[in-house]
C-alpha cells in the first residue's frame, strides 16, 4: 500500500519527541487555561498557579477532571480565555445526553481544526483530484462546518450538501461525480435502501470512499456498508468539546483510529475507579485539548469506551490508535438486572444477512419486569407475506441475541425502509421505563 501524509513529520515523529513536544504544548495551555475563570478556581484549588507546575506529562495527573456538567456550569464564558472580540465562532453538542454545551474559537482555532482534519482526510488516501459530498448537519453541530474545512484544506472540490434527502443526494453524486461521502453510518445504509427503491444504478455513481462517523457503529455495520455501497469506509470520531470531527481517525489501514496526540493528550481510565486502564484494556477516554486559544478543555471524560492499540501501524505514523468505540458508559442499559450495551445488540443483528438497513431497540415495563423488544428492518429480497421465512429468521434472530448477551428479546419484523430514519445521529434506542425505577 501506497501511504501518503498531510504532515509527514508530525504525523510519523518519534514518540520521544512527540511526548516532548506534547509537555511544551501542555504547559502553553495551561497558561490559557488559567485565564479562564473555571480553571482560574479550579487549578488554584489543587496548587497550580503557573505552568512551572507541571514539570513532566505525568503532572496532568494533579490536574481534576472535568465533566460535561462543568462545561454545563460554566456557561456561558466560564471556559473562555480569551477576549470576547478574538473569538470568531461558536459551536456546540448535539445534546444527545441533556442540554448542549458550547465551545468558542479563535481565528487560529479555526486554522488549527482544518488542519488535523486536511490530516485525517489525506490519510485515507484522498487528494485534490477528489470530489467531496458533505451529507451531514452543517450549523451549530460541528460535523457539517468540520468536514467542510478539512476538505477545502486539502482541496477537494468539497460540496455543503447537507443532510438528508436521499433523491437529491443520488442527483449531485451524479452531476458532479462525488468520488467520496461522509455521513453517519445510518444515514450511509439508509441511502443504500433508498438507491434501491429508487433505481439508481451503482454504476451511475462514482464513489470510492465514505467516511463513516457521530456515532458508535460495528464493524459489521461497517462491512455491510462497504459491500452495499462498494466504497471503503474509514471510521471517523470526535466531539464538539475536542473542536468536533478531526480527532481520531482510520488510515489506509481501516483498523483502529489514530488520535492526532500532537493535539491531544489521550488517557484510558477505568470508568469506576478513573485509574489509568491497563495497556490495552477497555475503559473511558479522557481528553486534553493542546493549542486551542480560546476554549481549553483539561482531562475532559468522555464518556465514550475504547482501549489503545498495542502494536504500530503498519502506515508508519507514531500516534496511537484507539479501538472503535462502542458506546459511551451511559449509554448502558440494564434489562431485568443484565447489563447490556446497544452496540452488543447492533453486532448481533448487522451480521445476519437476512436482517435489513435499520433497528430499533425499545425497553418497556411488562409489571414488574423490564421487556426488551428489538425492531428490524429485513432484506429488500425477503418476501413479507413468506410467514415460515419470517418466522425462521424470527427465531435466529432471538437464538443468537440470547447466546450473545443472555437475554430472549421480542422480535418485530419491518418491512425495508419502513423504520424512522432521524437526519442527524441516529436514535435507536428507546427506554420508555418511568425514570426513577
Ligand atoms: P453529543 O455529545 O451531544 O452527542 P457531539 O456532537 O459532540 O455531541 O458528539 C460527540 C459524541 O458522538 C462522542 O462523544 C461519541 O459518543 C459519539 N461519536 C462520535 N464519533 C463516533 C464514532 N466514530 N464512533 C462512536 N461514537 C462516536
Ligand atoms: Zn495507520
Amino acid at each position: 500500500m501506497q501511504f501518503q501524509y498531510w504532515n509527514a513529520e508530525i504525523e510519523k515523529m518519534p514518540r520521544a519527541e512527540l511526548e516532548a513536544l506534547q509537555l511544551k504544548r501542555l504547559k502553553k495551555e495551561i497558561e490559557i487555561a488559567l485565564r479562564a475563570p473555571f480553571y482560574k478556581e479550579r487549578l488554584s484549588k489543587v496548587g497550580i498557579k503557573s505552568s512551572d507546575d507541571i514539570k513532566t506529562l505525568a503532572d496532568l495527573n494533579k490536574i481534576p477532571f472535568t465533566t460535561k456538567d462543568d462545561l454545563r456550569d460554566g456557561f456561558p464564558y466560564g471556559f473562555l480565555s480569551i477576549p470576547k472580540d478574538e473569538v470568531v465562532r461558536l459551536h456546540s453538542s448535539s445534546g444527545t445526553t441533556g442540554i448542549p454545551t458550547v465551545i468558542y474559537f479563535s481565528k487560529e482555532d479555526i486554522k488549527q481544526w482544518a488542519g488535523y482534519m486536511a490530516r485525517c482526510i489525506f490519510a485515507t488516501g484522498c487528494t485534490k483530484s477528489d470530489v467531496f459530498q458533505n451529507m451531514i448537519t452543517y450549523g451549530l453541530f460541528t460535523g457539517g462546518l468540520g468536514f467542510h474545512q478539512g476538505g477545502e484544506e486539502v482541496g477537494m472540490l468539497t460540496i455543503p450538501a447537507g443532510a438528508g434527502n436521499t433523491a437529491r443526494q443520488f442527483k449531485m453524486m451524479q452531476d458532479y461525480q462525488t468520488t467520496v461521502l461522509h455521513a453517519t453510518p445510518s444515514f450511509l445504509l439508509h441511502l443504500e435502501t433508498k438507491m434501491k427503491e429508487a433505481g439508481v444504478p451503482r454504476e451511475s455513481l462514482f464513489i470510492k470512499k465514505a467516511f463513516g462517523g457521530a456515532e458508535p457503529y460495528s464493524e459489521d455495520t461497517r462491512k455491510r456498508i462497504e459491500a452495499l455501497l462498494k466504497v471503503d469506509v474509514y471510521n471517523s470520531y470526535g466531539l464538539s468539546e475536542m473542536n468536533g470531527p478531526g480527532v481520531a481517525f482510520e488510515c489506509q489501514c481501516k483498523d483502529g483510529l489514530h488520535i492526532w496526540e500532537d493535539g491531544y493528550i489521550a488517557e484510558i481510565v477505568n470508568p469506576d475507579t478513573l485509574q489509568p486502564a491497563k495497556d490495552g484494556e477497555t475503559g473511558e477516554l479522557v481528553l486534553t485539548i493542546l493549542c486551542r486559544e480560546a476554549t481549553p478543555i483539561l482531562r475532559y471524560r468522555t464518556r465514550d469506551l475504547t482501549s489503545f492499540y498495542t502494536e504500530p501501524c503498519a502506515c508508519g505514523r507514531t500516534h496511537r490508535k484507539l479501538k472503535r468505540i462502542t458506546g459511551r458508559s451511559d449509554d448502558m442499559l440494564i434489562i431485568n438486572g443484565v447489563n447490556v450495551f446497544p452496540s452488543q445488540i447492533e453486532e448481533v443483528i448487522m451480521s445476519l444477512k437476512e436482517v435489513g438497513n435499520n433497528y430499533l431497540i425499545v425497553v418497556e415495563k411488562d409489571g414488574a419486569l423490564d421487556k426488551l423488544t428489538v425492531k428490524t428492518e429485513v432484506n429488500a429480497e425477503i418476501f413479507m407475506d413468506d410467514s415460515r421465512h419470517l418466522n425462521a429468521l424470527k427465531e435466529k434472530i432471538i437464538e443468537t441475541l440470547q447466546t450473545s448477551i443472555s437475554i430472549s428479546p421480542k422480535v418485530e419484523l419491518h418491512e425495508s425502509g419502513s423504520l424512522p430514519i432521524s437526519e442527524g445521529k441516529a436514535v435507536r434506542v428507546h427506554d420508555n421505563r418511568p425514570k426513577d425505577v
